[in-house]
Protein backbone atom coordinates (compact mmCIF):
# COMPACT_ATOMS: atom_id res chain seq x y z
CA UNK A 1 0.00 0.00 0.00
CA UNK A 2 0.93 3.27 -0.51
CA UNK A 3 2.39 5.69 1.92
CA UNK A 4 0.79 8.64 3.30
CA UNK A 5 0.20 11.42 0.84
CA UNK A 6 -0.22 14.98 1.70
CA UNK A 7 -2.06 17.31 -0.63
CA UNK A 8 -4.78 20.25 -0.94
CA UNK A 9 -7.47 19.16 -3.81
CA UNK A 10 -9.00 21.81 -5.08
CA UNK A 11 -12.41 19.94 -7.00
CA UNK A 12 -13.72 22.37 -9.63
CA UNK A 13 -17.89 21.03 -9.94
CA UNK A 14 -17.14 20.02 -5.94
CA UNK A 15 -21.09 19.72 -5.90
CA UNK A 16 -21.42 17.48 -9.08
CA UNK A 17 -22.92 14.52 -9.94
CA UNK A 18 -18.77 12.66 -10.31
CA UNK A 19 -17.43 14.41 -7.17
CA UNK A 20 -19.85 13.02 -5.34
CA UNK A 21 -20.48 9.46 -6.88
CA UNK A 22 -16.60 8.52 -7.58
CA UNK A 23 -14.34 11.16 -6.28
CA UNK A 24 -15.54 11.33 -2.48
CA UNK A 25 -16.04 7.67 -1.82
CA UNK A 26 -12.55 7.14 -3.54
CA UNK A 27 -10.89 9.67 -1.27
CA UNK A 28 -12.48 7.94 1.85
CA UNK A 29 -11.03 4.49 0.54
CA UNK A 30 -7.52 6.41 1.05
CA UNK A 31 -8.45 7.66 3.82
CA UNK A 32 -9.96 4.39 5.47
CA UNK A 33 -6.12 2.79 4.09
CA UNK A 34 -4.45 5.67 5.58
CA UNK A 35 -2.89 7.39 2.39
CA UNK A 36 -4.30 10.05 3.01
CA UNK A 37 -4.76 10.79 6.78
CA UNK A 38 -3.63 14.35 8.50
CA UNK A 39 -1.86 16.34 6.13
CA UNK A 40 -4.50 16.77 3.17
CA UNK A 41 -7.71 18.82 2.54
CA UNK A 42 -10.49 18.81 -0.12
CA UNK A 43 -11.75 21.79 -1.40
CA UNK A 44 -15.19 22.05 -3.14
CA UNK A 45 -16.14 24.51 -5.61
CA UNK A 46 -18.90 25.10 -7.59
CA UNK A 47 -21.77 28.28 -8.15
CA UNK A 48 -24.03 27.66 -5.41
CA UNK A 49 -23.63 29.40 -1.82
CA UNK A 50 -22.75 26.34 0.30
CA UNK A 51 -21.51 26.72 4.08
CA UNK A 52 -18.82 24.22 4.73
CA UNK A 53 -21.12 22.28 7.07
CA UNK A 54 -23.67 21.89 4.29
CA UNK A 55 -20.76 20.26 2.09
CA UNK A 56 -20.04 17.84 4.42
CA UNK A 57 -23.43 16.53 4.97
CA UNK A 58 -23.41 16.08 1.09
CA UNK A 59 -19.92 14.42 1.14
CA UNK A 60 -21.23 12.32 4.18
CA UNK A 61 -24.48 11.49 2.94
CA UNK A 62 -22.57 10.36 -0.85
CA UNK A 63 -20.68 8.35 1.46
CA UNK A 64 -23.39 6.54 2.93
CA UNK A 65 -24.17 5.13 -0.54
CA UNK A 66 -21.41 3.49 -0.75
CA UNK A 67 -20.00 2.36 3.17
CA UNK A 68 -21.87 1.37 6.17
CA UNK A 69 -18.72 2.43 8.20
CA UNK A 70 -19.33 4.60 11.64
CA UNK A 71 -20.49 7.60 10.90
CA UNK A 72 -17.66 9.25 13.26
CA UNK A 73 -14.90 7.96 10.92
CA UNK A 74 -17.14 9.60 8.29
CA UNK A 75 -17.50 12.98 10.47
CA UNK A 76 -13.35 12.84 10.91
CA UNK A 77 -13.04 12.26 7.23
CA UNK A 78 -15.08 15.54 6.47
CA UNK A 79 -13.72 17.97 8.85
CA UNK A 80 -11.14 17.63 5.69
CA UNK A 81 -13.38 19.31 3.66
CA UNK A 82 -14.01 23.09 2.70
CA UNK A 83 -16.42 24.65 0.37
CA UNK A 84 -15.96 27.64 -1.82
CA UNK A 85 -18.09 29.13 -3.98
CA UNK A 86 -17.25 30.27 -7.24
CA UNK A 87 -17.73 31.17 -10.89
CA UNK A 88 -15.17 30.10 -13.60
CA UNK A 89 -15.00 33.23 -14.79
CA UNK A 90 -14.70 35.65 -11.56
CA UNK A 91 -11.26 36.17 -11.32
CA UNK A 92 -11.63 37.68 -7.38
CA UNK A 93 -13.31 34.15 -6.92
CA UNK A 94 -9.88 32.23 -8.06
CA UNK A 95 -7.83 34.76 -5.37
CA UNK A 96 -10.06 33.70 -2.54
CA UNK A 97 -9.38 30.02 -3.68
CA UNK A 98 -5.77 30.73 -3.29
CA UNK A 99 -5.85 32.18 -0.35
CA UNK A 100 -7.85 29.29 1.24
CA UNK A 101 -5.54 26.81 -0.05
CA UNK A 102 -2.23 28.94 1.51
CA UNK A 103 -4.39 29.12 4.89
CA UNK A 104 -5.69 24.85 4.60
CA UNK A 105 -2.05 24.11 3.38
CA UNK A 106 -0.16 25.64 6.87
CA UNK A 107 -3.26 23.86 8.56
CA UNK A 108 -2.81 20.47 7.71
CA UNK A 109 0.70 20.99 6.45
CA UNK A 110 0.16 19.83 2.88
CA UNK A 111 3.51 20.17 2.09
CA UNK A 112 2.57 22.73 -0.80
CA UNK A 113 1.18 20.36 -3.05
CA UNK A 114 -1.95 21.12 -5.04
CA UNK A 115 -4.68 19.11 -7.28
CA UNK A 116 -6.63 20.79 -9.40
CA UNK A 117 -9.53 18.43 -10.27
CA UNK A 118 -11.37 19.34 -13.18
CA UNK A 119 -15.08 17.64 -12.21
CA UNK A 120 -16.62 20.45 -14.20
CA UNK A 121 -18.33 20.76 -17.48
CA UNK A 122 -15.74 20.55 -20.64
CA UNK A 123 -16.06 23.83 -21.60
CA UNK A 124 -14.47 25.46 -18.06
CA UNK A 125 -11.71 23.38 -18.79
CA UNK A 126 -9.15 25.85 -20.68
CA UNK A 127 -11.09 28.81 -18.47
CA UNK A 128 -10.12 27.36 -15.49
CA UNK A 129 -6.73 26.14 -16.05
CA UNK A 130 -5.94 29.47 -17.35
CA UNK A 131 -7.37 31.62 -14.86
CA UNK A 132 -5.07 28.98 -11.95
CA UNK A 133 -2.09 30.08 -13.86
CA UNK A 134 -3.00 33.48 -14.02
CA UNK A 135 -4.11 34.00 -10.38
CA UNK A 136 -1.54 33.02 -9.10
CA UNK A 137 -2.62 29.74 -7.48
CA UNK A 138 -0.02 27.63 -8.62
CA UNK A 139 3.07 26.81 -5.40
CA UNK A 140 6.42 27.03 -6.28
CA UNK A 141 7.48 24.47 -3.61
CA UNK A 142 5.39 21.66 -3.90
CA UNK A 143 3.58 20.29 -7.23
CA UNK A 144 0.90 21.48 -9.01
CA UNK A 145 -1.28 18.65 -11.04
CA UNK A 146 -4.40 19.01 -13.00
CA UNK A 147 -6.54 16.27 -13.12
CA UNK A 148 -8.94 16.35 -16.40
CA UNK A 149 -11.64 14.01 -17.03
CA UNK A 150 -13.89 13.25 -20.33
CA UNK A 151 -14.49 14.15 -22.99
CA UNK A 152 -11.21 15.28 -23.74
CA UNK A 153 -13.01 17.34 -27.07
CA UNK A 154 -15.32 16.11 -29.61
CA UNK A 155 -13.09 15.56 -32.30
CA UNK A 156 -9.83 16.43 -33.30
CA UNK A 157 -10.39 20.40 -33.87
CA UNK A 158 -11.69 20.83 -30.65
CA UNK A 159 -9.57 18.76 -28.92
CA UNK A 160 -6.40 20.64 -30.07
CA UNK A 161 -8.10 23.97 -29.14
CA UNK A 162 -8.57 22.64 -25.60
CA UNK A 163 -5.32 21.21 -25.67
CA UNK A 164 -3.88 24.44 -26.56
CA UNK A 165 -5.92 26.34 -23.78
CA UNK A 166 -4.66 24.12 -21.02
CA UNK A 167 -0.84 24.01 -22.08
CA UNK A 168 -0.86 27.43 -21.51
CA UNK A 169 -0.78 26.79 -18.29
CA UNK A 170 0.63 23.58 -17.40
CA UNK A 171 3.27 21.32 -18.75
CA UNK A 172 2.48 18.39 -20.46
CA UNK A 173 4.03 16.18 -17.54
CA UNK A 174 1.91 18.28 -15.22
CA UNK A 175 -1.33 17.16 -16.85
CA UNK A 176 -3.25 13.91 -15.61
CA UNK A 177 -6.18 13.11 -18.60
CA UNK A 178 -7.98 10.33 -17.11
CA UNK A 179 -9.65 7.77 -19.18
CA UNK A 180 -10.90 5.65 -16.33
CA UNK A 181 -10.41 2.13 -18.07
CA UNK A 182 -6.44 2.58 -17.23
CA UNK A 183 -7.83 2.39 -13.54
CA UNK A 184 -9.43 -0.76 -14.04
CA UNK A 185 -7.10 -3.95 -12.00
CA UNK A 186 -7.33 -6.22 -15.23
CA UNK A 187 -6.28 -3.24 -18.01
CA UNK A 188 -3.42 -2.37 -15.26
CA UNK A 189 -2.17 -6.36 -15.56
CA UNK A 190 -2.24 -6.39 -19.25
CA UNK A 191 1.34 -5.99 -19.44
CA UNK A 192 2.33 -7.72 -16.54
CA UNK A 193 0.40 -10.77 -18.01
CA UNK A 194 2.50 -10.16 -21.22
CA UNK A 195 5.73 -10.15 -19.13
CA UNK A 196 5.17 -12.45 -17.12
CA UNK A 197 4.12 -15.39 -20.18
CA UNK A 198 6.79 -15.50 -22.55
CA UNK A 199 4.44 -18.37 -24.44
CA UNK A 200 1.53 -15.75 -24.54
CA UNK A 201 3.71 -12.76 -25.59
CA UNK A 202 6.02 -14.59 -28.21
CA UNK A 203 1.93 -15.48 -29.85
CA UNK A 204 1.18 -11.81 -29.72
CA UNK A 205 1.88 -10.91 -33.54
CA UNK A 206 0.62 -11.43 -37.02
CA UNK A 207 2.39 -14.45 -37.18
CA UNK A 208 0.17 -16.55 -34.35
CA UNK A 209 -3.04 -13.85 -34.29
CA UNK A 210 -5.72 -14.62 -35.97
CA UNK A 211 -7.72 -11.34 -34.68
CA UNK A 212 -8.24 -9.81 -31.51
CA UNK A 213 -11.45 -8.89 -30.42
CA UNK A 214 -12.66 -5.67 -27.77
CA UNK A 215 -16.11 -5.92 -26.23
CA UNK A 216 -17.82 -2.74 -23.84
CA UNK A 217 -21.29 -4.12 -23.94
CA UNK A 218 -23.96 -2.44 -21.52
CA UNK A 219 -27.44 -3.99 -20.84
CA UNK A 220 -28.46 -0.40 -20.03
CA UNK A 221 -29.61 2.24 -21.79
CA UNK A 222 -29.26 6.10 -21.61
CA UNK A 223 -31.08 5.77 -18.53
CA UNK A 224 -31.37 9.82 -17.32
CA UNK A 225 -28.15 10.66 -19.46
CA UNK A 226 -30.02 11.45 -22.66
CA UNK A 227 -28.84 15.19 -22.68
CA UNK A 228 -25.53 14.41 -22.67
CA UNK A 229 -25.53 10.70 -25.11
CA UNK A 230 -27.06 13.69 -28.15
CA UNK A 231 -23.94 15.32 -27.76
CA UNK A 232 -21.65 12.36 -28.01
CA UNK A 233 -22.80 8.68 -29.17
CA UNK A 234 -20.53 5.73 -28.66
CA UNK A 235 -17.84 6.45 -31.20
CA UNK A 236 -16.86 9.41 -29.44
CA UNK A 237 -18.08 8.11 -25.91
CA UNK A 238 -16.40 4.92 -25.97
CA UNK A 239 -14.23 3.87 -28.84
CA UNK A 240 -12.03 6.83 -29.25
CA UNK A 241 -10.66 7.15 -25.40
CA UNK A 242 -11.79 3.25 -23.53
CA UNK A 243 -11.11 1.00 -26.57
CA UNK A 244 -8.51 2.27 -28.07
CA UNK A 245 -6.45 2.44 -24.35
CA UNK A 246 -7.57 -1.44 -23.90
CA UNK A 247 -6.17 -1.74 -27.31
CA UNK A 248 -2.83 0.17 -26.39
CA UNK A 249 -2.61 -2.09 -22.98
CA UNK A 250 -2.69 -5.50 -25.28
CA UNK A 251 -0.66 -4.11 -28.73
CA UNK A 252 1.94 -1.66 -28.14
CA UNK A 253 5.49 -2.91 -27.62
CA UNK A 254 8.03 -4.02 -24.89
CA UNK A 255 5.36 -4.68 -21.87
CA UNK A 256 8.19 -4.85 -19.56
CA UNK A 257 8.83 -1.30 -19.48
CA UNK A 258 8.53 0.25 -16.40
CA UNK A 259 9.45 3.77 -17.65
CA UNK A 260 5.78 6.30 -18.01
CA UNK A 261 7.89 7.89 -21.07
CA UNK A 262 8.52 4.39 -22.33
CA UNK A 263 5.14 3.00 -22.10
CA UNK A 264 3.74 6.25 -23.54
CA UNK A 265 6.38 6.32 -26.30
CA UNK A 266 5.55 2.70 -27.41
CA UNK A 267 1.30 3.88 -27.16
CA UNK A 268 1.87 6.80 -29.44
CA UNK A 269 3.70 5.12 -31.71
CA UNK A 270 1.00 2.49 -32.20
CA UNK A 271 -1.73 4.81 -32.23
CA UNK A 272 0.13 6.69 -35.14
CA UNK A 273 0.46 3.48 -37.18
CA UNK A 274 -3.29 3.48 -36.97
CA UNK A 275 -4.52 2.39 -40.64
CA UNK A 276 -6.06 5.54 -42.05
CA UNK A 277 -9.69 4.79 -43.43
CA UNK A 278 -11.09 5.88 -47.08
CA UNK A 279 -14.67 7.56 -46.17
CA UNK A 280 -15.88 4.28 -48.36
CA UNK A 281 -14.08 1.51 -46.18
CA UNK A 282 -15.81 3.46 -42.91
CA UNK A 283 -19.33 1.85 -44.73
CA UNK A 284 -17.46 -0.97 -44.96
CA UNK A 285 -15.45 -1.55 -42.14
CA UNK A 286 -17.59 0.26 -39.40
CA UNK A 287 -21.24 -0.38 -38.17
CA UNK A 288 -23.22 1.60 -36.36
CA UNK A 289 -26.65 1.23 -34.70
CA UNK A 290 -29.33 2.07 -32.40
CA UNK A 291 -31.64 0.50 -29.73
CA UNK A 292 -35.44 -0.17 -30.71
CA UNK A 293 -37.96 -1.05 -27.65
CA UNK A 294 -37.55 -4.76 -26.93
CA UNK A 295 -39.10 -7.80 -27.79
CA UNK A 296 -42.17 -6.57 -25.26
CA UNK A 297 -42.08 -3.58 -26.61
CA UNK A 298 -41.98 -2.93 -22.67
CA UNK A 299 -38.60 -1.05 -23.14
CA UNK A 300 -38.17 2.32 -24.57
CA UNK A 301 -36.29 2.40 -27.92
CA UNK A 302 -33.39 5.12 -27.74
CA UNK A 303 -35.56 8.00 -29.78
CA UNK A 304 -38.23 7.66 -26.92
CA UNK A 305 -35.82 8.56 -23.81
CA UNK A 306 -35.74 11.84 -21.97
CA UNK A 307 -33.77 14.29 -23.75
CA UNK A 308 -33.88 12.98 -26.60
CA UNK A 309 -34.74 14.23 -30.29
CA UNK A 310 -37.67 12.07 -31.81
CA UNK A 311 -35.69 11.86 -35.17
CA UNK A 312 -31.89 11.33 -33.34
CA UNK A 313 -29.10 9.54 -35.69
CA UNK A 314 -27.21 9.77 -32.46
CA UNK A 315 -25.72 5.71 -32.74
CA UNK A 316 -25.91 3.81 -29.31
CA UNK A 317 -23.71 0.79 -30.76
CA UNK A 318 -20.80 0.36 -33.01
CA UNK A 319 -18.95 -2.53 -34.53
CA UNK A 320 -15.79 -2.15 -36.56
CA UNK A 321 -12.64 -3.75 -37.73
CA UNK A 322 -9.50 -1.84 -36.72
CA UNK A 323 -6.24 -2.14 -37.88
CA UNK A 324 -2.22 -1.39 -37.56
CA UNK A 325 0.67 -0.22 -40.00
CA UNK A 326 3.62 -2.06 -38.36
CA UNK A 327 5.53 -4.85 -38.65
CA UNK A 328 4.22 -6.91 -35.70
CA UNK A 329 0.81 -6.23 -36.39
CA UNK A 330 -0.54 -5.31 -40.05
CA UNK A 331 -2.66 -7.49 -41.53
CA UNK A 332 -4.58 -8.45 -38.05
CA UNK A 333 -7.92 -7.03 -37.76
CA UNK A 334 -9.05 -6.01 -34.14
CA UNK A 335 -12.88 -5.76 -33.90
CA UNK A 336 -14.40 -3.74 -31.38
CA UNK A 337 -17.42 -3.48 -30.35
CA UNK A 338 -19.75 -1.19 -27.83
CA UNK A 339 -23.42 -1.15 -27.11
CA UNK A 340 -26.10 -0.09 -24.97
CA UNK A 341 -29.17 -2.53 -24.12
CA UNK A 342 -26.92 -5.46 -25.43
CA UNK A 343 -27.98 -8.89 -23.58
CA UNK A 344 -25.65 -8.48 -21.02
CA UNK A 345 -22.84 -6.27 -19.16
CA UNK A 346 -19.32 -7.31 -20.47
CA UNK A 347 -15.96 -5.97 -20.92
CA UNK A 348 -13.71 -8.30 -22.41
CA UNK A 349 -10.39 -8.60 -24.72
CA UNK A 350 -10.76 -12.12 -27.01
CA UNK A 351 -7.52 -12.94 -28.65
CA UNK A 352 -8.26 -15.35 -31.00
CA UNK A 353 -4.70 -17.10 -32.00
CA UNK A 354 -4.54 -19.08 -35.28
CA UNK A 355 -3.21 -22.98 -35.72
CA UNK A 356 0.63 -22.19 -36.25
CA UNK A 357 0.49 -21.34 -32.65
CA UNK A 358 1.13 -25.09 -31.90
CA UNK A 359 5.02 -24.56 -32.93
CA UNK A 360 4.82 -22.76 -29.72
CA UNK A 361 3.32 -25.59 -27.81
CA UNK A 362 -0.39 -23.80 -27.39
CA UNK A 363 -3.29 -25.64 -28.68
CA UNK A 364 -4.14 -24.90 -31.94
CA UNK A 365 -6.69 -21.94 -32.16
CA UNK A 366 -7.31 -21.42 -29.07
CA UNK A 367 -8.81 -17.60 -27.91
CA UNK A 368 -7.40 -16.29 -24.52
CA UNK A 369 -10.09 -14.10 -22.98
CA UNK A 370 -9.45 -11.75 -20.81
CA UNK A 371 -12.22 -10.02 -18.62
CA UNK A 372 -12.30 -6.49 -17.91
CA UNK A 373 -14.71 -7.00 -14.65
CA UNK A 374 -13.93 -9.91 -12.84
CA UNK A 375 -16.98 -12.59 -13.74
CA UNK A 376 -17.71 -15.66 -11.38
CA UNK A 377 -14.50 -15.17 -9.99
CA UNK A 378 -12.67 -15.67 -13.01
CA UNK A 379 -10.18 -12.83 -14.82
CA UNK A 380 -8.41 -15.24 -17.88
CA UNK A 381 -10.13 -17.97 -19.77
CA UNK A 382 -8.58 -20.67 -21.87
CA UNK A 383 -11.20 -21.68 -24.50
CA UNK A 384 -13.94 -19.92 -22.43
CA UNK A 385 -12.49 -21.97 -19.40
CA UNK A 386 -10.94 -20.29 -16.38
CA UNK A 387 -7.65 -20.51 -17.15
CA UNK A 388 -6.64 -22.99 -14.06
CA UNK A 389 -8.98 -25.19 -15.12
CA UNK A 390 -8.08 -24.90 -19.23
CA UNK A 391 -5.82 -27.59 -19.05
CA UNK A 392 -3.04 -25.39 -21.17
CA UNK A 393 0.28 -23.89 -18.94
CA UNK A 394 1.35 -21.04 -20.93
CA UNK A 395 -0.78 -18.29 -18.63
CA UNK A 396 0.79 -17.48 -15.37
CA UNK A 397 -1.25 -14.87 -13.93
CA UNK A 398 1.11 -12.59 -11.96
CA UNK A 399 0.49 -12.73 -8.03
CA UNK A 400 0.79 -9.60 -7.08
CA UNK A 401 -2.05 -9.14 -9.77
CA UNK A 402 -4.62 -10.65 -7.99
CA UNK A 403 -7.59 -9.03 -7.69
CA UNK A 404 -8.63 -7.67 -4.13
CA UNK A 405 -12.11 -6.76 -5.37
CA UNK A 406 -11.93 -3.62 -3.44
CA UNK A 407 -9.27 -1.10 -5.41
CA UNK A 408 -11.73 1.12 -7.15
CA UNK A 409 -10.54 2.64 -10.73
CA UNK A 410 -10.41 6.29 -9.27
CA UNK A 411 -9.17 5.24 -5.89
CA UNK A 412 -5.82 3.69 -7.92
CA UNK A 413 -5.63 6.85 -10.06
CA UNK A 414 -5.65 9.53 -7.04
CA UNK A 415 -3.08 7.07 -5.72
CA UNK A 416 -1.11 7.76 -9.21
CA UNK A 417 -1.12 11.55 -9.06
CA UNK A 418 -0.51 11.83 -5.62
CA UNK A 419 3.18 9.88 -6.85
CA UNK A 420 3.79 11.54 -9.95
CA UNK A 421 2.87 8.69 -12.07
CA UNK A 422 1.78 9.22 -14.85
CA UNK A 423 1.58 5.43 -16.27
CA UNK A 424 -1.59 5.33 -16.60
CA UNK A 425 -2.92 8.35 -17.84
CA UNK A 426 -3.40 9.41 -21.42
CA UNK A 427 -0.47 11.73 -23.42
CA UNK A 428 -2.07 14.59 -25.70
CA UNK A 429 -0.06 12.67 -28.12
CA UNK A 430 -2.25 9.40 -28.32
CA UNK A 431 -5.58 11.43 -28.53
CA UNK A 432 -4.56 13.20 -31.61
CA UNK A 433 -3.93 9.71 -33.38
CA UNK A 434 -7.28 8.38 -32.26
CA UNK A 435 -9.30 11.62 -32.53
CA UNK A 436 -7.98 11.61 -36.41
CA UNK A 437 -8.75 8.08 -37.23
CA UNK A 438 -12.17 8.87 -35.27
CA UNK A 439 -12.82 12.11 -36.93
CA UNK A 440 -13.36 10.16 -40.41
CA UNK A 441 -15.47 7.88 -39.79
CA UNK A 442 -17.63 10.77 -37.54
CA UNK A 443 -17.93 12.66 -40.90
CA UNK A 444 -18.36 10.31 -43.18
CA UNK A 445 -21.64 9.38 -41.01
CA UNK A 446 -22.59 12.67 -40.37
CA UNK A 447 -22.36 13.05 -44.43
CA UNK A 448 -25.45 9.94 -44.50
CA UNK A 449 -28.47 9.21 -43.05
CA UNK A 450 -29.09 5.82 -40.66
CA UNK A 451 -31.70 3.90 -40.83
CA UNK A 452 -32.62 3.94 -37.31
CA UNK A 453 -33.56 2.51 -35.12
CA UNK A 454 -32.29 -0.74 -36.11
CA UNK A 455 -31.43 -3.32 -33.32
CA UNK A 456 -33.87 -4.57 -30.55
CA UNK A 457 -33.17 -3.90 -27.39
CA UNK A 458 -31.43 -6.94 -25.52
CA UNK A 459 -29.93 -8.11 -28.83
CA UNK A 460 -26.09 -8.25 -29.86
CA UNK A 461 -26.85 -5.25 -32.39
CA UNK A 462 -27.62 -4.90 -36.04
CA UNK A 463 -26.92 -7.87 -37.87
CA UNK A 464 -24.22 -6.35 -39.95
CA UNK A 465 -22.38 -6.29 -36.84
CA UNK A 466 -21.66 -10.19 -37.65
CA UNK A 467 -21.22 -9.98 -41.31
CA UNK A 468 -18.46 -7.89 -40.37
CA UNK A 469 -16.49 -10.88 -39.24
CA UNK A 470 -18.43 -13.24 -40.95
CA UNK A 471 -16.93 -11.72 -44.40
CA UNK A 472 -13.43 -12.34 -43.06
CA UNK A 473 -14.21 -16.00 -42.00
CA UNK A 474 -14.30 -15.04 -38.00
CA UNK A 475 -16.94 -14.35 -35.69
CA UNK A 476 -17.57 -12.94 -32.48
CA UNK A 477 -16.41 -15.05 -29.34
CA UNK A 478 -19.13 -13.42 -26.84
CA UNK A 479 -21.78 -13.98 -28.72
P1 LIG B 1 -22.62 17.81 -12.96
O1 LIG B 1 -23.49 18.62 -13.85
O2 LIG B 1 -23.25 16.88 -12.00
O3 LIG B 1 -21.68 18.79 -12.12
C1 LIG B 1 -21.09 19.93 -12.69
C2 LIG B 1 -20.48 20.79 -11.61
O4 LIG B 1 -20.00 22.00 -12.22
C3 LIG B 1 -21.45 21.23 -10.52
O5 LIG B 1 -20.75 21.19 -9.29
C4 LIG B 1 -21.77 22.68 -10.90
O6 LIG B 1 -22.14 23.48 -9.80
C5 LIG B 1 -20.46 23.14 -11.48
N1 LIG B 1 -20.60 24.30 -12.37
C6 LIG B 1 -21.41 24.41 -13.43
N2 LIG B 1 -21.28 25.63 -14.00
C7 LIG B 1 -20.35 26.30 -13.28
C8 LIG B 1 -19.78 27.61 -13.36
N3 LIG B 1 -20.14 28.48 -14.31
N4 LIG B 1 -18.85 27.96 -12.45
C9 LIG B 1 -18.48 27.09 -11.47
N5 LIG B 1 -18.97 25.84 -11.35
C10 LIG B 1 -19.91 25.45 -12.23
O7 LIG B 1 -21.59 17.05 -13.94
P2 LIG B 1 -20.78 15.68 -13.67
O8 LIG B 1 -21.60 14.55 -14.14
O9 LIG B 1 -20.29 15.67 -12.28
O10 LIG B 1 -19.56 15.80 -14.70
C11 LIG B 1 -18.44 16.65 -14.47
C12 LIG B 1 -17.34 16.34 -15.48
O11 LIG B 1 -16.94 14.98 -15.36
C13 LIG B 1 -17.78 16.50 -16.94
O12 LIG B 1 -16.66 16.89 -17.68
C14 LIG B 1 -18.18 15.09 -17.33
O13 LIG B 1 -18.09 14.90 -18.72
C15 LIG B 1 -17.11 14.30 -16.60
N6 LIG B 1 -17.48 12.91 -16.32
C16 LIG B 1 -18.53 12.61 -15.51
C17 LIG B 1 -18.82 11.29 -15.23
C18 LIG B 1 -19.93 10.91 -14.29
O14 LIG B 1 -20.03 9.72 -13.96
N7 LIG B 1 -20.76 11.84 -13.83
C19 LIG B 1 -18.04 10.25 -15.80
C20 LIG B 1 -16.97 10.59 -16.63
C21 LIG B 1 -16.70 11.92 -16.88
Amino acid sequence: MAKEKSAIFIIFGGSGDLAHRKLYPSLFRLYKSKVLKDHFAVIGTARRPWSDDYFRETVITSLEDYFDDDKEIMEEFAKHFFYQSHDVNDSEHYIALKNLAGKLDDQFEAGHNRVYYMAIAPRFFGTVAEHINSEGLKTKDGYNRLVIEKPFGRDLDSACELNGNISKAFPEDDIYRIDHYLGKEMVQDIPNIRANNPKLEQALNNKYVSNIQVTLAESIGVEDRGGYYETAGVLRDMIQNHVMQIIGAIASDDPKAKEAKVIHKNKCDLFASLKELSPEEVDTEFVRGQYDTDKTGEKKAYRQEDNVAEDSNIETFVAGKIEFNTDRWSGVPFYVRSGKRMPDKSSRIDIVLNDKVKELGIRPNSVVTLLIEKEDGNSILINGLNYKDAGQDFIEFPEEAEFDNASEAYESLIIDILSGNRVHFTLWDELRSTWKYIDTIRERWDSQTPEFPNYISGTMGPDAAEMLLERDGNSWIWD
